[in-house]
Protein backbone atom coordinates (compact mmCIF):
# COMPACT_ATOMS: atom_id res chain seq x y z
CA UNK A 1 0.00 0.00 0.00
CA UNK A 2 1.31 3.63 -0.70
CA UNK A 3 0.44 6.33 1.27
CA UNK A 4 -2.46 8.91 0.00
CA UNK A 5 -1.07 11.95 1.35
CA UNK A 6 2.47 13.79 0.21
CA UNK A 7 2.48 16.23 3.05
CA UNK A 8 0.89 16.25 6.36
CA UNK A 9 0.65 17.91 9.19
CA UNK A 10 0.31 15.77 12.39
CA UNK A 11 -1.35 17.33 15.52
CA UNK A 12 -0.90 15.16 18.69
CA UNK A 13 -1.98 16.71 21.49
CA UNK A 14 0.15 17.12 24.82
CA UNK A 15 -1.78 14.55 26.59
CA UNK A 16 -1.28 11.94 23.95
CA UNK A 17 2.63 12.69 25.13
CA UNK A 18 1.82 11.79 28.99
CA UNK A 19 0.90 8.16 28.44
CA UNK A 20 -0.24 6.50 31.18
CA UNK A 21 0.84 9.05 33.61
CA UNK A 22 -1.59 11.43 32.52
CA UNK A 23 0.26 14.48 33.06
CA UNK A 24 4.55 15.94 31.97
CA UNK A 25 6.32 13.63 29.10
CA UNK A 26 6.25 9.63 29.55
CA UNK A 27 9.52 8.45 27.38
CA UNK A 28 8.35 5.31 26.21
CA UNK A 29 5.10 7.41 24.80
CA UNK A 30 7.18 9.80 22.68
CA UNK A 31 9.66 6.83 21.62
CA UNK A 32 6.48 5.24 20.42
CA UNK A 33 4.83 7.91 18.80
CA UNK A 34 8.31 8.72 17.14
CA UNK A 35 8.68 5.32 15.93
CA UNK A 36 5.74 5.70 13.91
CA UNK A 37 6.54 9.26 12.67
CA UNK A 38 9.94 7.29 11.44
CA UNK A 39 8.01 4.96 9.68
CA UNK A 40 5.85 7.62 7.95
CA UNK A 41 8.90 9.48 6.91
CA UNK A 42 10.27 6.76 5.50
CA UNK A 43 7.60 6.27 3.17
CA UNK A 44 8.36 9.38 1.64
CA UNK A 45 5.80 11.46 3.51
CA UNK A 46 6.43 14.95 4.19
CA UNK A 47 5.87 14.88 7.96
CA UNK A 48 4.95 18.45 10.03
CA UNK A 49 4.20 17.95 13.51
CA UNK A 50 2.19 20.65 15.94
CA UNK A 51 3.03 19.64 19.66
CA UNK A 52 0.12 20.96 22.43
CA UNK A 53 0.76 21.40 26.03
CA UNK A 54 -2.15 20.16 28.02
CA UNK A 55 0.11 17.77 29.84
CA UNK A 56 1.56 20.82 31.58
CA UNK A 57 -0.51 23.53 31.63
CA UNK A 58 -4.14 25.08 30.04
CA UNK A 59 -4.14 29.06 29.95
CA UNK A 60 -7.90 29.11 30.05
CA UNK A 61 -8.44 26.80 32.97
CA UNK A 62 -6.20 28.85 35.24
CA UNK A 63 -9.06 31.42 36.43
CA UNK A 64 -6.97 32.94 39.01
CA UNK A 65 -4.19 34.42 36.81
CA UNK A 66 -3.93 37.03 34.18
CA UNK A 67 -5.53 34.84 30.54
CA UNK A 68 -2.46 36.46 28.22
CA UNK A 69 0.28 35.14 30.88
CA UNK A 70 -1.54 31.98 31.17
CA UNK A 71 -1.20 31.34 27.63
CA UNK A 72 2.11 32.52 27.49
CA UNK A 73 3.26 29.83 29.87
CA UNK A 74 0.57 27.04 27.80
CA UNK A 75 2.38 28.01 25.17
CA UNK A 76 5.91 27.07 26.46
CA UNK A 77 4.77 23.83 27.74
CA UNK A 78 4.16 23.51 23.73
CA UNK A 79 8.32 23.97 23.55
CA UNK A 80 8.84 21.48 25.82
CA UNK A 81 6.77 18.50 24.63
CA UNK A 82 8.61 19.82 21.15
CA UNK A 83 12.08 19.28 22.45
CA UNK A 84 11.28 15.98 23.90
CA UNK A 85 9.39 14.58 20.21
CA UNK A 86 12.89 16.48 18.61
CA UNK A 87 15.49 14.31 20.88
CA UNK A 88 13.27 11.18 20.34
CA UNK A 89 12.95 11.39 17.01
CA UNK A 90 16.75 12.45 16.30
CA UNK A 91 17.66 9.13 18.63
CA UNK A 92 15.94 6.88 15.52
CA UNK A 93 18.01 8.73 13.14
CA UNK A 94 15.48 11.46 11.97
CA UNK A 95 16.24 14.46 11.21
CA UNK A 96 13.95 16.94 12.98
CA UNK A 97 13.82 21.29 13.14
CA UNK A 98 11.84 22.54 15.84
CA UNK A 99 10.45 25.70 14.84
CA UNK A 100 8.86 27.92 17.43
CA UNK A 101 6.19 31.10 17.22
CA UNK A 102 7.99 32.87 19.93
CA UNK A 103 12.02 33.40 19.28
CA UNK A 104 13.73 31.22 21.41
CA UNK A 105 17.04 31.26 19.11
CA UNK A 106 18.88 29.10 21.31
CA UNK A 107 16.44 25.81 21.50
CA UNK A 108 14.61 26.51 18.21
CA UNK A 109 14.70 27.82 14.90
CA UNK A 110 12.08 30.60 14.43
CA UNK A 111 8.75 30.31 12.35
CA UNK A 112 9.35 30.84 9.07
CA UNK A 113 7.02 29.27 6.51
CA UNK A 114 9.89 29.33 3.68
CA UNK A 115 12.02 27.49 5.69
CA UNK A 116 9.80 25.03 6.71
CA UNK A 117 8.89 24.07 3.61
CA UNK A 118 12.54 23.57 2.34
CA UNK A 119 13.22 21.60 5.65
CA UNK A 120 10.35 19.39 4.70
CA UNK A 121 11.49 19.24 1.24
CA UNK A 122 14.94 17.96 2.36
CA UNK A 123 13.07 14.97 4.27
CA UNK A 124 13.55 16.36 7.90
CA UNK A 125 10.42 16.55 9.96
CA UNK A 126 9.26 20.01 11.64
CA UNK A 127 7.98 20.50 14.50
CA UNK A 128 6.44 23.59 15.50
CA UNK A 129 6.16 24.72 18.62
CA UNK A 130 4.46 27.64 20.64
CA UNK A 131 1.34 27.56 19.30
CA UNK A 132 0.61 30.64 16.96
CA UNK A 133 2.13 32.90 19.29
CA UNK A 134 -0.46 34.38 20.23
CA UNK A 135 -2.66 34.52 23.35
CA UNK A 136 -6.32 33.03 23.09
CA UNK A 137 -5.04 30.52 20.54
CA UNK A 138 -4.94 26.85 20.48
CA UNK A 139 -3.03 24.11 18.92
CA UNK A 140 -5.68 22.96 16.57
CA UNK A 141 -6.03 26.00 15.31
CA UNK A 142 -2.04 26.20 15.20
CA UNK A 143 -2.39 22.76 13.36
CA UNK A 144 -4.89 24.56 10.57
CA UNK A 145 -2.90 27.50 10.20
CA UNK A 146 0.21 26.35 9.79
CA UNK A 147 -1.71 23.21 7.41
CA UNK A 148 -2.66 26.35 5.62
CA UNK A 149 0.49 28.07 4.96
CA UNK A 150 2.40 25.08 4.36
CA UNK A 151 -0.33 23.83 1.97
CA UNK A 152 -0.51 20.42 3.77
CA UNK A 153 -3.08 17.97 2.02
CA UNK A 154 -4.50 16.75 5.39
CA UNK A 155 -4.39 16.86 9.30
CA UNK A 156 -4.13 14.16 11.55
CA UNK A 157 -5.47 15.09 14.62
CA UNK A 158 -4.64 12.55 16.79
CA UNK A 159 -6.05 11.97 19.82
CA UNK A 160 -5.79 10.33 23.34
CA UNK A 161 -8.88 8.14 24.95
CA UNK A 162 -11.23 8.50 21.98
CA UNK A 163 -10.96 7.40 18.37
CA UNK A 164 -13.11 9.32 16.77
CA UNK A 165 -16.06 12.29 16.08
CA UNK A 166 -18.83 11.08 18.47
CA UNK A 167 -22.22 12.86 18.74
CA UNK A 168 -21.59 12.41 22.47
CA UNK A 169 -18.82 11.95 25.19
CA UNK A 170 -18.48 8.12 24.44
CA UNK A 171 -16.61 8.27 27.82
CA UNK A 172 -19.69 9.32 29.18
CA UNK A 173 -22.24 7.70 27.24
CA UNK A 174 -22.28 4.15 26.39
CA UNK A 175 -24.48 5.19 23.52
CA UNK A 176 -22.91 7.85 21.50
CA UNK A 177 -22.84 7.22 18.28
CA UNK A 178 -19.50 7.91 15.94
CA UNK A 179 -19.52 9.91 12.40
CA UNK A 180 -17.09 7.79 10.01
CA UNK A 181 -17.53 11.23 7.97
CA UNK A 182 -18.72 14.38 8.69
CA UNK A 183 -19.04 18.30 7.76
CA UNK A 184 -17.11 21.12 9.46
CA UNK A 185 -20.58 23.15 9.43
CA UNK A 186 -21.97 19.88 11.40
CA UNK A 187 -19.00 20.20 13.90
CA UNK A 188 -20.40 24.26 14.61
CA UNK A 189 -23.73 23.26 14.42
CA UNK A 190 -23.61 20.48 16.29
CA UNK A 191 -21.52 22.11 19.50
CA UNK A 192 -18.87 18.57 18.86
CA UNK A 193 -16.07 19.54 21.00
CA UNK A 194 -13.95 17.43 19.26
CA UNK A 195 -11.93 20.90 17.75
CA UNK A 196 -12.32 23.96 18.91
CA UNK A 197 -14.75 26.77 16.44
CA UNK A 198 -11.56 28.97 15.35
CA UNK A 199 -9.75 26.00 14.74
CA UNK A 200 -13.11 24.82 12.95
CA UNK A 201 -13.63 27.60 10.94
CA UNK A 202 -10.15 27.92 9.72
CA UNK A 203 -10.37 24.45 8.25
CA UNK A 204 -13.41 24.74 6.81
CA UNK A 205 -13.01 28.27 5.32
CA UNK A 206 -9.39 26.88 3.39
CA UNK A 207 -10.70 23.71 2.74
CA UNK A 208 -8.36 21.59 4.71
CA UNK A 209 -9.60 17.66 5.05
CA UNK A 210 -9.21 16.40 8.63
CA UNK A 211 -8.84 12.95 9.91
CA UNK A 212 -9.67 12.84 13.86
CA UNK A 213 -8.34 8.77 14.84
CA UNK A 214 -7.43 7.71 18.33
CA UNK A 215 -3.52 7.25 18.88
CA UNK A 216 -3.81 5.11 21.70
CA UNK A 217 -3.92 2.39 19.21
CA UNK A 218 -0.28 1.62 17.66
CA UNK A 219 0.09 2.06 14.23
CA UNK A 220 -2.78 4.24 13.67
CA UNK A 221 -0.88 7.17 12.35
CA UNK A 222 0.62 5.22 9.37
CA UNK A 223 -2.91 3.08 8.69
CA UNK A 224 -4.46 6.50 8.43
CA UNK A 225 -1.81 7.48 6.05
CA UNK A 226 -1.89 4.24 3.98
CA UNK A 227 -5.66 5.05 3.78
CA UNK A 228 -7.26 2.09 6.04
CA UNK A 229 -10.60 3.60 7.02
CA UNK A 230 -9.94 4.68 10.77
CA UNK A 231 -11.41 7.41 13.07
CA UNK A 232 -13.71 10.33 11.20
CA UNK A 233 -12.71 12.10 8.05
CA UNK A 234 -14.23 15.88 7.69
CA UNK A 235 -14.00 17.54 4.87
CA UNK A 236 -15.61 21.41 3.88
N1 LIG B 1 -1.77 28.43 23.49
C1 LIG B 1 -1.96 29.75 23.13
N2 LIG B 1 -1.88 30.10 21.81
C2 LIG B 1 -1.67 29.20 20.82
C3 LIG B 1 -1.53 27.84 21.18
C4 LIG B 1 -1.59 27.48 22.52
O1 LIG B 1 -2.15 30.60 23.97
O2 LIG B 1 -1.60 29.58 19.63
C5 LIG B 1 -1.73 28.06 24.93
C6 LIG B 1 -3.11 27.95 25.54
O3 LIG B 1 -3.03 28.42 26.86
C7 LIG B 1 -3.34 26.45 25.52
C8 LIG B 1 -1.96 25.91 25.81
O4 LIG B 1 -1.10 26.80 25.09
O5 LIG B 1 -4.27 26.03 26.50
C9 LIG B 1 -1.73 24.49 25.36
O6 LIG B 1 -2.25 24.29 24.06
P1 LIG B 1 -3.53 23.35 23.79
O7 LIG B 1 -4.52 23.54 24.90
O8 LIG B 1 -3.99 23.60 22.42
O9 LIG B 1 -2.83 21.93 23.93
P2 LIG B 1 -3.47 20.46 23.76
O10 LIG B 1 -4.86 20.48 24.36
O11 LIG B 1 -3.50 20.14 22.32
O12 LIG B 1 -2.51 19.59 24.51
Amino acid sequence: MDPIFKRVVLKISGEALSGPKGAGIDIDTINQISMEVKELHNLGVQVSIVVGGGNFWRGRSTKEMDRTTSDYIGMLGTVMNALALQDSLEQLGVDTRVQSAIEMRQIAEPYIRRKAVRHLEKGRVVIFAAGTGNPYFSTDTTAALRAAEIEADVILLAKKGVDGVYDSDPNVNCNAKKFDTLKYIDILNLGLGIMDSTATSLCMDNKIPLIVFGIDEPNNIINVVLGKKIGTHVKE
